[in-house]
């Protein structure tokens, strides 16, 4: 069975975020970009899968610009078997990328698409339940754990205040919650063989979609900051003054 692991280019997760003068969107100029932490997740899951036997071929996808072959790299270097680049500069939606990756997994045959919950830069958590719902496969959305059985995937959800176990039929769509794994890191020698490995390059006109934006963000800002606290002395000060804030 093919695995499809889509794998985002964001900045990366460490990088302290600025906003934009004009409020249009986040300065990505001269920042550090890395594969979408939740992605990393997915690739990490694609290989253990392969490992037991039950994956046959891994391909990473990426929809993004030149620079997102780096992020591809890093899911080979990592174990995946190849990858495929789909140009395109600037924002894509979700709804884009589903149908980009609806083509893709058709053409591929894939039998398994593990995303990642969301992308921590534009924090949709949507693009995994489009395409679910574009192929009309079952969809296991933040995946704790995952076991491939005869035909079907057990997948069991972080849900609010426990976990949720779910048996979907093949070919499903599965998205990573945090607690999954702890992807690897690349050894020097798997990151040299990484170089080696095919990327095929595309555009979302190859695969009949187009890529222009549906919605138009009006203004970003940046969190607000937050206020300095202060020192008390006892317990009964503490009281005091939340009762004189008007918080108990
Ligand atoms: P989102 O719905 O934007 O929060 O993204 C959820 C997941 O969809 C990500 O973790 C990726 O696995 C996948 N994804 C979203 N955008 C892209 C993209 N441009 N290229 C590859 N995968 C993507």
């Amino acid at each position: 069975m093919k695995v499809l692991v889509p794998v985002k280019r964001v900045i990366d997760f460490n990088v302290a975020v600025r906003v934009k003068a004009d409020r249009s969107g986040v300065d990505l100029a001269n920042v550090k970009m890395s594969i979408n932490p939740f992605d990393e997740i997915a690739v990490e899951e694609a290989i253990r899968l392969k490992e037991k036997g039950k994956v046959t071929e891994i391909i990473a996808v990426s929809i993004g610009p030149a620079g997102a072959t780096e992020t591809i790299r890093t899911a080979l270097a990592m174990g995946a078997d190849r990858g495929i680049l789909v140009k395109h500069e600037g924002e894509i939606e979700p709804l884009a990328v589903a149908k980009i990756l609806k083509a893709v997994a058709t053409e591929e045959q894939a039998g398994l698409v593990i995303l990642g919950k969301q992308a921590i830069d534009d924090d949709c958590n949507q693009t995994g339940q489009m395409l679910a719902a574009l192929l009309g496969w079952p969809q296991g959305t933040f995946a704790a754990k995952l076991e491939i059985g005869d035909g079907e995937i057990q997948v069991t959800r972080e849900v609010d205040g426990g976990l949720q176990t779910l048996a979907l039929k093949l070919p499903a769509i599965v998205t990573t919650d945090l607690r999954l794994n702890e992807p690897r890191y690349a050894s020097l020698p798997n990151i040299m063989k990484a170089r080696k490995k095919p990327i095929a390059e595309k555009s979302a006109g190859d695969y009949g979609v187009d890529p222009a934006p549906r919605l138009k963000v009006l203004e970003v800002t940046e969190p607000q900051k937050r206020r300095s606290g202060a020192k008390v002395g006892s317990a009964t000060e503490l009281v005091a003054h939340l009762r004189g804030v008007g918080v108990i």
